[in-house]
């Protein structure tokens, strides 16, 4: 009999053997290119394995981690391709490799896209992540010990903002703004007492888990009045932003950093875009200041989630993550849970567990939801007086949910499954009847069209 993940290894496998010549370049006679042909299912039934076994994980599970997202087959086909043979130092017209002719086309398909995407001046798409994005525009703007005022990680803000145990932290003197103890929301008239009183160089505005909106034009005026550059990360917005469905940083910014994995659904990856003035250092903070040569299969992957997001249907798509997110909110709330700043604008919310349930940690919440088949992250909340490792949050989003097809009923069975489970949290017996509920209720969203 078969299991279901051997079902789906052998879905997997199929799925391989559809791939066209990027996988099975026509038959060669030499041996070494035979040997290299074989298909992965071949070479490494392992990783194969394990892969499968991830593949049945992710379509039998509510996958809510709201930096998370599944990027189309055309995403992962061309990032799983020749591509990632090749050597491109440098920029379009510019290498220090030769045999670029077609590398130069591929680049600058992406940049050209992005640009009319986002609206950008300029566009550099090699940062390999959206740590590094962040760096290449800090070491382009900034000098070490320069000051930069930036979220707090406690409050919703990245790593990469300025956290003492990353490189930021290090090397930049970082004033942190969180938010407002009542509203908790961010307070612009904090933030431009703290830019007055601190005189940064760089103003850092975006979040990984801030439920609302930001108001860029005001952040424009606090850096102005201080004479700060603004950096726009959007790596958790961009694709609200790129479907009109949250305010754009692009015209008041002088750069913007974004991931290309998360609402965006394209491949793991990032970009900056910035204002003409700020090009050249830009590009040459990324390449040679940070990287070396780019990763032009998943430049290529990016070029390919850029031309799917000017479709019109990413701007529905955009719109149903955010009435998802909203009807998800709603319930939860009727259901009893406290949700910080009442609510949310975007993708995301963030439970503050106390509330309901004073001993259960975020950590513990996570863990108990992923008996039942739910995948969330434990999150601080503002002024959480648990350690960054425990938590009395847990965060959620319905990106990965929406790519799946659910709309705003499947969200109240969502409600109901997270709230059922964490009623009965003790009882292994239900938690495990509910992860079944939700392997049926999955289902029904097939997340590829090759598990139908
Ligand atoms: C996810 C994220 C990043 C970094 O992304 P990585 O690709 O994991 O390095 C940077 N900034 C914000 C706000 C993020 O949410």
């Amino acid at each position: 009999m078969l299991t279901r993940t051997c079902q789906l290894f052998l879905k997997l496998r199929q799925f391989c053997d559809k791939i066209p010549f990027l996988y099975r370049q026509s038959d060669c006679q030499a041996q070494t290119v035979k040997e290299m042909n074989k298909l992965l299912a071949e070479v490494d039934p392992q990783i194969v394995e394990i892969t499968a076994k991830d593949l049945a994980r992710q379509q039998n599970s509510l996958m809510l981690i709201p930096s998370e997202n599944y990027a189309s087959r055309a995403v992962m086909e061309i990032q799983g391709s020749i591509l990632a043979n090749k050597y491109a130092e440098g920029y379009p017209g510019e290498r220090y490799y030769n045999g670029c002719e077609f590398m130069d086309g591929v680049e600058s398909l992406a940049i050209e896209r992005a640009k009319a995407l986002f609206g950008a001046e300029h566009v550099n798409v090699q940062p390999h992540a959206g740590t590094q994005a962040n760096m290449a525009a800090y070491h382009a703007l900034l000098d070490p010990g320069d000051t930069i005022l930036a979220m707090s990680l406690s409050h919703g803000g990245h790593l990469s903002h300025g956290d003492k145990v990353n490189f930021s932290g290090r090397y930049y003197n970082v004033v942190a703004y969180g938010v407002d103890a009542e509203t908790e929301l961010i307070d612009m008239e904090t933030v431009a007492s703290l830019a007055e009183q601190h005189r940064p160089k760089l103003i850092v505005v975006g979040a990984t888990a801030y439920p609302r909106h930001f108001d860029f034009a005001a952040w424009r005026q606090v850096a102005d009045s201080v004479g700060a550059y603004l950096l726009a990360d959007i790596a958790h917005i961009a694709g609200l932003i790129a479907g009109g469905v949250h305010p754009d940083p692009v015209p008041y910014s002088d750069v913007v950093t974004t991931t290309t994995h998360k609402t965006l659904r394209g491949p793991r990856g990032a970009m900056i875009m910035c204002k003409e003035e700020h090009a050249a250092k830009i590009d040459r903070a990324v390449f040679p200041g940070l990287q070396g040569g780019p990763f032009l299969h998943t430049i290529a992957a990016r070029a390919v989630a850029f031309k799917e997001a000017s479709e019109p249907e990413f701007k529905t798509y955009q719109e149903q993550i955010v009435k998802n997110a909203k009807a998800l909110a709603e319930r939860l709330m009727e259901n009893g849970f406290r949700l910080v700043s009442g609510g949310t604008e975007n993708h995301l919310m963030l439970i503050d567990l106390t509330i309901k349930y004073e001993k259960l940690s975020g950590r513990q919440a996570a863990d108990h939801l992923e008996d039942a088949g739910i995948i969330v992250n434990k999150n601080t909340i503002p002024f959480d007086k648990r350690k960054p490792k425990t938590t009395s949050g847990i965060r959620l989003g319905t990106p990965m949910v929406t790519t799946r097809g659910m709309k705003e009923d499947e969200m109240l069975h969502i409600a109901d499954f997270i709230t059922e489970a964490l009623e009965n949290r003790q009882k292994a017996s239900i938690k495990k009847r509910i992860r079944e509920k939700v392997q049926e209720f999955c289902a029904q969203f097939p997340i590829y069209e090759y598990l139908n």
